[in-house]
């Protein structure tokens, strides 16, 4: 007899609205993943404090910790202080840095993690992927997914713009992601896994079509959702493929040449995925992205983030080497110097300058 379904890794409880942070204990408590209250929130020392303020009288049994930064050293520091607790659960309350840090700690301690996201940076949010800093630069580390995922839509709303902005980019980038993984589908013969695709590439779609923005609630709804489905889409098909191609060999490349000029994950990843969408040939759908992009206030040129011309091109030719193994468009077409010149002009006459 043949396996008739499969099991999809994922959270218990999203709950993703305004006001959802209000009801963080109750929920916890009503879902079984925290009856005692006790629970361990991990929070930033700076934006935390705050939240802790508001959050911290519907939760008695809650010990909190403060981390630092988002390093190895800090998670593991994080998870050595919790050993001492009888926890519940661990839940982080923070920006992407805390999140990673707490699914780290809360994987080494063996408690699940719940994730209370308080911006929208990227879909790393609900991912089986802890991103923490190390002694040879950065590391991806595999982690249980969350067992439940809280975003609160009035914080969300209140974070600098350009955390929203970078999550647009990134959650519009899957589109490009998906394009890459069936290129390599049909030259090399790698699987596709058909569910997976189908949740991250909606997820971009939603994101890419609805007329809202960043300020506005419906629009938010969308986009946290699009970015839990892609974590989800990750832990479906067991690595980053749904969700990085191409878009992010050249986000790779930013970081590594340029680590100290860099811009935002969803800035560098939407520009990547808008360029090679026309790398591939799929002009309009590279026009579109484009024009939505710069809807949002997202760079789709280098200059607009303080790149030359020719700074882009050598982004572009060493992309391929951030991610050995990845088939894309980029290793596809193995382009000389002067062929990403001039389909990069090419590029900027189709978007318009
Ligand atoms: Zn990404």
């Amino acid at each position: 007899m043949p396996v008739l379904t499969r099991l999809i890794p994922s959270p218990l409880v999203v709950d993703i609205r305004p006001g959802a942070l209000d009801d963080l204990a109750c929920l916890l408590a009503d879902e079984r993943i925290s009856h005692s209250g006790r629970l361990a929130v991990a929070v930033s020392n700076g934006s935390g404090a705050k939240l802790r303020e508001r959050v911290a009288p519907g939760m008695p049994g809650a010990t909190w910790y403060e981390v630092g930064g988002g390093t190895l050293d800090d998670a593991v520091r994080l998870a050595g202080e919790m050993k001492a607790g009888h926890y519940d659960a661990v839940v982080g309350l923070g920006g992407g840095k805390i999140i990673d840090c707490a699914k780290f700690a809360a994987a080494r301690v063996g408690l699940p993690l719940v994730a209370v996201p308080t911006n929208l940076a990227h879909d790393g949010l609900c991912s089986p992927v802890a991103t923490l800093d190390n002694d040879a630069g950065r590391g991806s580390y595999g982690v249980p997914n969350p067992i439940a995922v809280v975003i609160d839509l009035d914080v969300v709303r209140e974070a600098p713009a350009r955390f929203v902005r970078s999550g647009i980019g990134d959650a519009i980038s899957n589109i490009n992601a998906i394009a890459d993984w069936e290129l390599s589908n049909r030259v090399t013969g790698e699987k596709i896994d058909g569910l997976a695709a189908a949740m991250a590439r909606q997820a971009g779609e939603a994101v890419l079509r609805h007329p809202g923005g960043i300020g506005e609630n419906d629009f938010l709804q969308v986009l946290a959702e699009a970015l839990v489905l892609t974590g989800i889409a990750m832990s479906i098909s067991g690595d980053s493929r749904p969700a990085s191609g191409s878009c992010h060999e050249i986000n790779h490349a930013f970081d590594l040449l340029y680590p100290k000029r860099a811009a935002s994950h969803g800035e560098q990843c939407g520009l990547g995925a808008a360029f090679a969408m026309h790398l591939r040939g799929a002009h309009e759908q590279s026009a579109h992205m484009a024009e939505v992009l710069r809807r949002h206030g997202l760079p789709v040129l280098p200059k607009e983030i303080g790149f030359t011309v020719d700074e882009f091109v050598r982004v572009v030719k060493y992309a391929p080497e951030t991610r050995p193994g990845r088939y894309t468009i980029l290793e596809h077409l193995d382009l000389t110097t002067d062929q990403i010149k001039d389909t990069y002009a090419d590029y900027v006459k189709a978007i318009g300058s």
